[in-house]
């Protein structure tokens, strides 16, 4: 497999001032603290963490849609960070972005059409009949094409304005997609539906996916890799079938604790969260996770343990996780 996308040390900090005119700097909310992570091509990395972890602003960096403090992203042996403008447009054909919102994300006073056209216009393509028999087939792609293109988005359900809002980042063909929460905003019953879709549009397509959930339910089928987000850093990270089998980070058992388990006692002991998650503004000092952490020892609140590679392809955070020895498997605490 061929690596298509590598960030390395990613950070964003919005800085918080005060004073008159706002002149003063009087801290930042570290949305995203040095994320690092490869993807090969036609895999998918599923990104969770409950809100205010980052994982959105990871997506919008990646992208460039959002100046990061510091960090690289490498595309397909491009330096995104140092593009000029016009190859970064060049370059934005290739990456595209699925919104939470199918709701808020297509225009109003603009037709299905017209939706769907608008990043070919947008990258130099003319109205004319070439361009409606790209739209027509964008629209056959996602299972509209029984629809007129002339409709507006208030005439569509939830489900089928996401798929239009799939066709739109379809239309320049590009081979990465930040996918940030599709079906978040869904009836449980079209969520399936819409996974699937992408799921098939992968495998037709060749595509590669960047994508973003709050649980590990919904990310569990879709993924071939897992990265679990907290407080603006990777807390975990490893393929799927070995996240879901041997979570070691207590804060990905405590996810995983969330999902109903089939078979009751067949999991391991559960980790229940407790509290809120702490403001992103003055995290918490050590291990981000110390103040929920019920197995936190001393350690964790004065050094942040960094993210290490404990079994082949595994990472955890944690001081308590052991790493694979030539006898067992790496332990969680
Ligand atoms: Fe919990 Fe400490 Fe591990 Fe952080 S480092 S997850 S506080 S045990
Ligand atoms: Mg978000």
């Amino acid at each position: 497999p061929r690596e298509i996308l590598r960030v390395e040390n990613l950070v964003k900090h919005f800085p918080i001032t005060a004073g008159m005119f706002l002149s003063r700097e009087v801290g930042s909310v570290r949305a995203v603290d040095g994320v690092s992570f490869e993807l090969n091509e036609g895999e998918t990395l599923g990104l969770v963490g409950e809100s205010g972890s980052g994982k959105s602003t990871t997506g919008r960096l990646v992208l460039r849609l959002l100046e990061p403090t510091s960090g690289s992203v490498q595309f397909d042996g491009q330096d995104v960070l140092a593009l000029e403008e016009a190859k970064l447009r060049a370059l934005r054909g290739k990456m595209q972005i699925i919104f939470q919102d199918p709701y808020g994300a297509l225009n109003p006073r603009k037709t299905v059409l017209e939706t769907v056209a608008e990043p070919l216009l947008i990258h130099g393509r003319r109205w004319g009949p070439e361009l409606h028999a790209r739209v027509r087939e964008l629209l056959e792609l996602v299972g509209l094409a029984s629809y007129h293109a002339d409709r507006y988005p208030h005439e569509f359900s939830g489900g089928q304005r996401q798929r239009i809002g799939i066709a739109r980042a379809l239309a320049l063909n590009p081979r990465f997609i930040v996918c940030d929460e599709p079906v978040s905003a869904l009836d449980v019953s079209i969520q399936a539906q819409i996974v699937n879709l992408l799921q098939d549009l992968q495998e037709e397509l060749g595509l590669t996916y960047l994508f973003i959930a709050h649980d590990l339910g919904v990310v569990k089928h879709i993924s071939t890799r897992v990265a679990v987000m907290y407080l603006g850093r990777i807390v975990e990270i490893a393929d799927k079938a070995e996240l879901y089998a041997r979570p070691l980070h207590p804060y990905t058992r405590a996810l995983l604790s969330a999902i109903p388990v089939p078979r009751p006692g067949a999991g391991r002991e559960r980790v229940i969260l407790q509290g809120e998650v702490p403001s992103p503004i003055n995290p918490p000092s050590g291990c981000h996770f110390h103040t929920r952490c019920p197995f936190a020892v001393a350690e964790c609140r004065a050094v942040d343990p960094p993210l290490r590679e404990v079994a082949p392809g595994h990472k955890a955070a944690c001081h308590l996780v052991q790493p694979q020895t030539a006898q067992e498997g790496p332990r969680g605490p």
